[in-house]
């Protein structure tokens, strides 16, 4: 049985088209589940006993279980419980614009960079639509309040469950339902080229964030198993391409890892490549970890790397820090549960 929380509106119409009902009985849905956030077909008004009984029939309105939560200040960290007893994570944050909230994408992670707690765990499976959906209504239903960015950033490769990724951000973009704009919305990705172009032709304004984390291959392949696949420039020449189509600047993470990448020197190099580029460095301290050895950059290093950039004339921020103490750090929290 479908779970209910997976359909497009596109899904959910051509349902209804299907059982000869109206197609407009789809966005009634949409605002029982999510305007309302009725999650029983018994709640539901104004709809013909046998359209509520098939909708019963056919689909489930399951949801997923927050299993524990710790709270820092300006963070909130989620621990969930899906159907066959697996564990991801999202973590909420309060920002100065707004209620940001962090979601997995997958259980695990197959990508095996060799500084993430997540990579560590290997991918179980994907997630569907609706358990990434159902992230947001357990979360907004926790704090009473809307959230108002997303980011997919949480354990998992977006990229690497593309189809059921671009079905969630539809159904929480329809102005029916959710309703997320999708500028306020990022994805996050290690850098799948081939997906990075089939990305440049979707609708909306999904924000593109691209883990480069180094400067040359030589650095990347050293702790990013995805620079075997793909090289730097193959992965800006896509980024270009993206840019060239939807006319959005884009956003490369660095990681700064002590003695890894944190250099002066890696500091020019990153410069030199990213000259020219509509887009933007967003420079991240490494949240150290029990099991991986790596070490996080001393600050005043942090701002010789920041200055060195911005004077050559890179746009250039460092991400604000939430909740190192309670195990932000992407998939700390389940593989420390795992434990
Ligand atoms: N797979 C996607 C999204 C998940 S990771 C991607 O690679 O972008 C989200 C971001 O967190 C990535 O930039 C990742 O490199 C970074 N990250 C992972 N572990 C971290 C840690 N311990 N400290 C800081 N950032 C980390």
């Amino acid at each position: 049985m479908k779970n209910i929380y997976g359909l497009t509106m596109k899904q959910l119409e051509d349902y209804f088209i299907s059982i000869g009902d109206k197609k407009f009985r789809a966005v009634q849905i949409y605002e029982f589940l999510y305007k309302k956030r009725y999650n029983s077909v018994d709640k539901f008004n104004n709809i013909p006993n046998n359209i509520k009984e098939n909708i019963k029939n056919n689909f489930s309105f399951d949801l997923i279980k927050i299993e524990t939560k710790q709270k820092d200040k300006n963070v909130i960290k989620y621990l969930f419980r899906l159907s066959d007893n697996e564990y991801i994570e999202s973590v909420l944050m309060y920002h100065d614009y707004g209620l940001s909230l962090c979601i997995s994408s997958q259980i695990g992670c197959n990508m095996g960079c060799s500084f993430c707690q997540s990579g560590r765990l290997k991918k179980v499976r994907n997630l569907e639509a609706y358990e990434m959906v159902e992230q947001i209504l357990l979360v907004e239903e926790d704090i009473k309040e809307k959230i108002t960015h997303l980011v997919i950033m949480g354990i998992g490769e977006p990229f690497d469950n593309y189809d059921n990724v671009m079905n969630f951000i539809k159904i929480i973009n329809n102005t029916k339902g959710i309703n997320l704009g999708t500028r306020h919305i990022t994805i996050s990705t290690c850098g799948l080229v081939d997906k990075i172009r089939k990305f440049a032709s979707e609708e909306g304004q999904v924000n593109l964030a691209i883990s480069l984390h180094a400067p040359n291959d030589e650095i990347r392949k050293k702790i990013m198993k995805i620079a075997n696949v793909y090289s730097i420039s193959q992965l800006i020449n896509a980024v270009k391409y993206y840019i060239s189509k939807t006319n959005r600047r884009v956003t490369f993470e660095y990681i700064l890892l002590e003695n890894i990448n944190d250099s002066d020197e890696c500091a020019y190099k990153l410069a030199k490549l990213l000259k020219g580029i509509n887009a933007y460095v967003n420079l991240i301290p490494y949240n150290e970890t029990d099991n991986i050895e790596y070490k996080r950059t001393k600050d005043v290093q942090i701002k010789r790397f920041y200055d060195i950039l911005k004077k050559e004339g890179i746009t250039v921020t460092k991400r604000k820090e939430f909740g190192s103490k309670v195990d932000a750090a992407c998939g700390q929290l389940r593989s420390n549960y795992n434990k």
